[in-house]
């Protein structure tokens, strides 16, 4: 029997295993941290259906309930070398793993918006992440620094990404999308709230998207705003004034809302570019890269070791666990 080690268990590594077990490789699946799919947990629920995230991780953990998958937590992995037709795969506590193949679905990691001094995070308590958006939502208790619930809520796209300050030239692909979700699920706890999304261009790209962002300002009154914001400060009675410029119109813009929310964009997680990094197979902004961009999207330059999700790009849920299916194809076809 195959031996398989999948390295991160979010759900491209959960699916991966699932499939390839299916088709009797034995897997070994690591997760550094404490417990699989950190990155679901933290969210209320999941565009573009609404759906509860615990549903989800739910389903992706029933997966794991397989004879031929060993999960392993706590577990780094930190390095991957090959030796006579096998890898070992090195941990922090410098023990040894032996696989036939590799899969690496160690993911992202939010950009730390601590790092656009000018936004304010960890700054002013009125400005907040996406995450912490989320946290709210999962309580259901959006509020603003007064602990009240807030009359204006600003939502502010690309910081991280689309941003060369930041030295992430990229898009991050579900930010777009997210704000739209979680600016409707303001509005369902918050009836009388004014909610805007500044943003620089909308990138709806997935099925559903786009009618999430009719929706939005059709039915939930959302209003968007072509714009960057510049600079944020707290105002004397702990509110957010915001300097921006309105890109459609051409004039500069002056608002104060009771909380700001800023769609942090998506970065290599630490695992990620660790790998990348020791294996050699490090791409753009630490991402890995792949063998190809088609026929090979899921190979790296070095045979035997595969990638899924977004260890290798910005990419959402669902296009994180199609991408393990086809990476698990193309280990079974090896
Ligand atoms: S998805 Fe939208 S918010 Fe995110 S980086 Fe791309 S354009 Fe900016």
């Amino acid at each position: 029997m195959k031996k398989v080690a999948i390295v991160g268990a979010g759900p491209a590594g959960i699916e991966a295993a699932s499939v390839l077990a299916a088709h009797d490789f034995e897997v070994s699946l690591f997760e550094k941290s404490s417990a699989p799919l950190s990155n679901i947990l933290d969210k209320a629920y999941l565009f573009p259906d609404f759906s509860p995230a615990l549903d989800l991780a739910k389903k992706l953990s029933a997966k794991l309930l397989n004879d031929h998958i060993q999960v392993f937590n706590n577990k780094e992995i930190i390095d991957i070398k090959e030796s006579d037709n096998e890898f070992k795969l090195y941990d922090r506590e410098s023990k040894t793993h032996i696989a036939d193949y590799v899969l690496i679905t160690t993911g992202y990691t939010l950009f730390d918006a601590r790092r656009k001094e000018e936004l304010g995070y960890g700054i002013y308590k009125g400005v907040i992440t996406s995450l912490d958006m989320e946290q709210m939502l999962m309580h259901s208790q959006i509020t603003n620094s007064m602990g009240e619930p807030p009359q204006k809520v600003v939502f502010l796209q690309c910081v991280g990404s689309r941003d060369e300050k930041s030295g992430n030239n990229y898009c991050s692909k579900v930010c777009c999308v997210t704000a739209v979700k979680q600016a409707i699920e303001v509005r369902k706890h918050l009836p009388d709230a004014e909610i805007y999304i500044y943003y620089m261009d909308l990138r709806m790209w997935g099925q559903g998207f786009e009618e999430m962002y009719r929706e939005a300002q059709e039915v939930y009154n959302i209003r968007f705003i072509r714009g960057r914001i510049s600079e944020a400060s707290a105002t004397f009675d702990g509110k957010i004034q915001i300097k921006s410029e309105d890109t459609l119109i051409g004039q500069p813009l002056k608002m104060t809302t009771d909380l700001m929310v800023l769609m942090a964009g998506m970065e290599p997680s630490q695992g990620t570019k660790t790998l990348a990094e020791n294996c050699g197979i490090a791409g753009k902004y630490n991402f890995i890269e792949t063998a190809g961009p088609h026929l090979e999207d899921n190979k790296t330059a070095v045979k035997g070791i595969f990638v899924a999700g977004s260890a290798k790009r910005p990419m959402s849920i669902r296009d994180s666990i199609t991408d393990a299916i086809a990476a698990a194809h193309t280990i079974i076809q090896q």
